[in-house]
């Protein structure tokens, strides 16, 4: 057991933890370590390894601003590319040495008389720092439902983002539970392998065209020439895509959503040739409320012969498949679980204890909630990245912890300039900014919805920002210490 001393311990090496990193390193910031449970970097684009994993922002938007990959093959990059892309920031910034892997914080607690944290690992070492950052997603722990019977199934199963590359499918008999972002992206891979292929869907999902195209060498070698073109396609993709298309989508505009609707059902129409299953595809709520799927070759694979559609819902699963709630037993040899993930649960497993032995479990114990997504009330020099509140489902998440980021060295710079050791937000300035987003959030499409992965059962949305990124970034511009406790 040891105990190892740094200024800002990092907690994961997603796109979160790599771009602290990165921007520590450019800020002139080189004592910092960054520690990751696995043996390797890349979070999402290092366990989400099923067949067609792709982005579903377009891969300049989908990458950092300032270390922009000005060669990606596609206008949607694969898992592969995506990951391959951490591994070069990681490399050309010089986080190597920061790395420190089967590193699983398992808690921190905050010590007020040293104003640092004490963070514990797994193995009982303990990492001591001045600031602790977390960037450990909100997409990153599986959930598989508790369908009654998972136990008794004889062929194999697993969850989509642990896919089983040992299992293979050719000739097999394949029950997919689930069908939004990752089926979508799967099914059609797996579909010409498999015998029969039966998804399960509860509720459809809004598809527009996705539009992936190959980038042609000349435009590659373009970019690399001048790289300025690529942060301007960056810009561009942002700009078009993401603000000015979805953001109104997401803030219900009619006209877009009506709009939208429309381009969606013809896009239907245009790729469903039984009328009975494209009426099964017409989802009951709003389009935006779920995450909109960009997907071209979704509904194809549901016109072929071995493909099945069933939307009984599921009753149980017994030894030879799975029985819907028609009574219908769906024989399978492979059950895959599409089913999403632990999204609202935020720092858990974590046992994090801030100033006065206040646990972060106990504080959101509601739902999560922080200020800016990033500060909690009571958990000093803590802050969170892809935090509360900061998902999104109109732009590049990317865009949103590039923010966080540059928010968290304005506040230690700021801090440091002063002399300070401690800053804490201040509870008033925290619950106003949850009352305020809490009455946007109520006017946002995913209110419209009944249930979604970025809210909790009681309809609070915990995980999702109301606005455009563009006020986000204006909100996050500098951090303003008058709103924090400072010692
Ligand atoms: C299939 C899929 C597709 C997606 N596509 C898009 C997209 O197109 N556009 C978009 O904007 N977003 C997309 N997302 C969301 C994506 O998660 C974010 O864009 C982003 O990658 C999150 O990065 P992160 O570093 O915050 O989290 P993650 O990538 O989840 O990384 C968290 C890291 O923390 C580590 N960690 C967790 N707990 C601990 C612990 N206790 N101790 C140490 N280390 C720990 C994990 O091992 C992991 O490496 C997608 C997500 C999924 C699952």
């Amino acid at each position: 057991m040891t105990t190892t001393s740094t200024r800002i311990a990092i907690i994961g090496a997603g796109h979160s933890g790599l771009c602290m990193g990165m921007q520590l390193k450019r800020a002139g910031i080189h004592d910092f370590v960054i520690l990751e449970k696995s043996a390797t970097l890349g979070g999402t684009w290092r366990d989400n390894t099923y067949p067609g994993a792709s982005c579903d922002a377009p891969s300049f938007l989908y990458s950092f601003s300032f270390a922009q990959k000005t060669d990606w093959s596609r206008r949607f990059a694969w898992q592969a590319e995506l990951l391959g892309y951490s591994v070069e920031c990681a490399v050309k910034h010089g986080l190597l040495p920061h790395l420190r892997f089967h590193a699983e914080v398992s808690a921190a607690r905050f010590d007020e008389a040293r104003n640092l944290w004490r963070v514990e690992l797994a193995g009982g070492d303990v990492v001591e720092a001045h600031f602790l950052v977390t960037g450990m997603g909100q997409l990153h722990h599986p959930a598989t439902p508790a369908i009654p019977g998972r136990e008794d199934f004889r062929g194999e199963q697993f969850h989509s983002a642990r896919w089983d590359h040992s299992v293979d499918l050719a000739t097999k008999r394949v029950a997919v539970i689930g069908n939004a972002a990752s089926a979508v992206q799967f099914v059609p891979q797996i579909a010409p392998l498999a015998s029969q292929l039966t998804i399960f869907q509860r509720s459809a999902n809004w598809l527009l065209p996705r539009k992936d195209r190959l980038y042609s060498p000349r435009l590659q070698r373009r970019m690399t020439r001048w790289p300025w073109l690529a942060k301007l396609r960056h810009d561009a993709q942002w700009f078009f895509f993401g603000e000015l298309q979805l953001t109104p989508l997401m803030k219900q505009v009619r006209f877009v959503q009506w709009f939208a609707t429309r381009k969606a059902l013809a896009h239907l129409r245009r790729q469903v040739r039984d009328p009975a299953l494209r009426a099964r595809l017409v989802p009951d709520f709003p389009i935006g409320a779920k995450r909109v799927l960009f997907n071209d070759d979704y509904y194809p694979t549901l016109n072929r012969d071995n493909v099945r559609l069933v939307t009984e819902g599921v009753e149980r699963i017994e030894r030879d498949g799975v029985r819907t709630k028609s009574g219908e037993l769906v024989e399978a040899d492979v059950i895959v679980y599409a089913t999403g993930f632990h999204a609202t649960d935020f720092l858990a497993p974590l046992a994090i204890t801030g100033a006065g032995g206040r646990k972060l479990s106990e504080e959101w114990k509601g739902g999560a909630h922080a200020y800016l997504g990033v500060a909690v009330s009571g958990f000093p020099n803590l802050f969170m990245l892809y935090g509360p509140n900061t998902n999104l489902g109109h732009n590049s998440i990317l865009v949103m912890i590039e923010a966080q980021v540059g928010y968290v060295i304005d506040a230690i710079r700021q801090l440091d300039a002063r002399g300070l050791k401690r800053l804490d937000v201040r509870r008033p300035v925290m619950d106003e900014y949850n009352a305020w987003l809490k009455r946007d959030l109520a006017k946002s499409v995913w209110a419209a919805d009944k249930q979604s992965w970025y809210k909790l059962a009681d309809g609070t949305i915990t995980n999702n920002w109301p606005h455009s990124t563009m006020r986000y970034r204006r909100l996050l511009r500098a951090a303003d210490l008058g709103v924090y406790e400072t010692v």
